[in-house]
């Protein structure tokens, strides 16, 4: 093969791979760190980053006029304790559409161990599992006061992952901890619920809201 057409393939490998980076809208060298970001139909992001999670653009296209539309979405990963299981919240803004509270019922002390309970309260929409999704196991019954709740935990490590009580709606709380550190820097508590049955050495954390009984 001649040194021409050797070039010229060449040129056209760089030309071809530099229109692909230009679409992702992302520098060359950040390839090299980054292998496993998905690429969605309308949108990518990076579900096991170890990295501070910042707010990515991502183009969302109305389905009625194909027009672009472009939003900061946050993603919010996290998994169970092994590390079987992973996932991905993604909001367009946590501090309006997240809230975490720390709850002190018997029924979070049993199943977390603890003294309270930690949960962040999301849309359900936006909770993705990423990995392991063969590996949950569920847990529904009675929470006590004739609700169905609905709990969702890893079965190889036992970690919890979500609940949801029978009037939850279209919201899930996942397990505050489960979320990876820069993400639940995003998503600090804001209340407590059932203060009734803190137990007596537990203090009240000053700052947030407290209410005697039920999530809210
Ligand atoms: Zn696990
Ligand atoms: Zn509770």
């Amino acid at each position: 093969m001649s040194s021409t057409k050797i070039h010229y393939i060449l040129y056209r490998r760089l030309a071809i791979h530099h229109t692909t980076l230009n679409k992702l809208n992302r520098h060359p060298l950040s390839l090299l760190h980054d292998s496993q970001f998905n690429l969605c139909s309308n949108s990518y992001f990076y579900p096991y980053s170890p990295k501070p999670a910042a707010p990515l653009q991502t183009c969302a296209f109305s389905t009625t006029t194909n027009k672009p539309q472009h939003k900061t979405m946050t993603p919010l990963p996290g998994s169970c304790y092994c590390g079987s299981i992973k996932y991905t919240i993604t909001l367009e803004d946590p501090e309006t559409q997240a809230r975490t509270s720390i709850c002190h019922c018997g029924n979070c002390k049993k199943f977390t161990g603890g003294e309270h309970g930690i949960t962040t309260k999301i849309p359900k929409s936006a909770f993705e599992i990423t990995q392991g999704r063969d590996r949950i196991k569920v847990h529904e019954a009675d929470n006590g006061s004739g609700v169905v709740l609905h709990r969702e935990f890893c079965g190889t490590c036992g970690g919890p992952l979500l609940e949801y009580g029978a009037n939850a709606g279209d919201n899930i709380y996942v397990f505050y901890g489960t979320m990876e550190d820069h993400a639940r820097g995003q998503v600090e508590p804001k209340g407590e619920f059932f203060c009734k049955l803190r137990d007596p050495w537990m203090p009240e954390v000053e700052g947030m809201f407290q209410k005697q009984e039920i999530k809210q």
